[in-house]
């Protein structure tokens, strides 16, 4: 008999006395750790062990473990945000279990229930509210992750698994301003019939070097490409808004999902809230290719009005300069980002932080 994972098991040992954090705008992203995790252990014979809530430890793990070797680990990146009102939401946390999932799968490690597993963040994020900082900007950042635990040099599909959460309080990002892209071509992020479209750790890792060689050059991401077409820009999706100087109208667009892609929680919440909220008379909402060469031949006709990176860390960064070779396209950015980039800030967080009260984050 396999057990699933079951939250009524749910035990919780708390910490005596809470570490002491760092002032709100001391707060680097992801340094800090909370003081509690949540683990639950899965054996492919047993199924589900007891899930916890304890104090924050180390993990004890044979040298031979999958993970170690052969990449068996996929997580999430999510949060969870104190509103105006003081109450406590997580964004659209059903969303990145699905997205969890789907990693999972991908590399044959258990899938966990997804209302089992936004049910278990709930109760783990109550533990830890009292430690997530206050403000626009600031947050509780949340890390699901999934790894493969059994110890044999030879790979194969799992036999053990842990499922944690651990979080990290985080600061606004707001210093960092907007960025400038090398359109990269020498590496590519994902490839048809790759990983691109799920969370994989093994999927990260790779963009490191390329990423420093960007920074040596003097810009701060990577614009990935792929044969040529704009994928995604450092670990965000990339959005762009066009005029089309023959109807009068502006484009909102984005790449498509079609396997290349990460499908961001961000990129799916900006979408639909932009079909709900701009006027159709006005705009075209749209999700295609867009190849480099649109994009330097279509900046010469002025038709590139903005562009900007969309996720959870961020949730926009716009974009100031795209260098492709020896072509540059220049943005006519503000330092917060054009227009329609403040608006779609603004909508995203005004829901994060209960000023617009919307299905979109939960209170917890
Ligand atoms: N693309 C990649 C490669 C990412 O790692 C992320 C961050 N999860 C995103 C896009 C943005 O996704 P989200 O909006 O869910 O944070």
């Amino acid at each position: 008999m396999s057990a699933p994972l079951d939250p009524t098991k749910l035990k919780i040992t708390t910490v005596g006395s809470r570490k002491t954090y760092p002032p709100n705008e001391e707060l680097t992203f992801g340094k800090i750790m909370t003081d509690h995790m949540l683990v639950a252990e899965w054996d492919s014979e047993t199924g589900w062990g007891t899930p916890e809530i304890k104090p924050y430890a180390d993990f004890q793990m044979d040298p031979a473990s999958y993970v170690f070797h052969y990449a068996f680990c996929c997580f999430e990146g999510q949060k969870a945000f104190v509103g105006e009102d003081d109450q406590v939401r997580i964004f659209r946390p059903d969303k990145n279990m699905a997205r969890l999932n789907k990693s999972t799968s991908r590399i044959a490690l258990p899938t966990v229930d997804p209302d089992v597993g936004v049910k278990l963040m709930r109760e783990f994020v109550k533990i830890e509210k009292d430690v997530i900082p206050k403000g626009r900007g600031m947050s509780l950042y949340l890390r699901p992750t999934v790894i493969a635990n059994n110890a044999s040099l030879g790979v194969g599909v799992p036999t053990k698994a842990l499922f944690y959460i651990i979080a990290s309080p985080v600061g606004s990002y707001k210093a960092s301003g907007p960025i400038r892209l090398k359109a990269t071509d020498d590496a590519v992020r994902s490839w048809p019939g790759g990983t691109g479209d799920t969370k994989l750790g093994a999927n990260y890792a790779p963009c490191v070097v390329p990423q420093q060689q960007a920074a040596k050059e003097g810009f701060m991401q990577n614009l990935w490409l792929f044969n040529g077409y704009l994928t995604e820009v450092g670990m965000m999706n990339f959005f762009l808004v066009f005029l089309n100087k023959e109807t009068g109208k502006k484009e909102f667009t984005t790449a498509p999902l079609d396997g290349l892609i990460l499908e961001g929680v961000t990129r799916m919440s900006i979408l639909e809230l932009a079909r709900e909220r701009l006027d159709p008379t006005e705009w075209e909402i749209t999700e295609r290719k867009v190849h480099i060469t649109e994009l330097i031949e279509r900046s010469k006709k002025n038709e590139v009005l903005e562009a900007f990176g969309a996720g959870t860390a961020a949730i926009v960064s716009p974009v100031q300069e795209v260098c492709y070779h020896s072509e540059s396209v220049v943005l006519p950015t503000a330092v917060d980002g054009g227009e329609t980039t403040k608006l779609v800030r603004k909508w995203i967080q005004d829901i994060q932080y209960g000023v617009d009260v919307h299905p979109f984050a939960e209170v917890v």
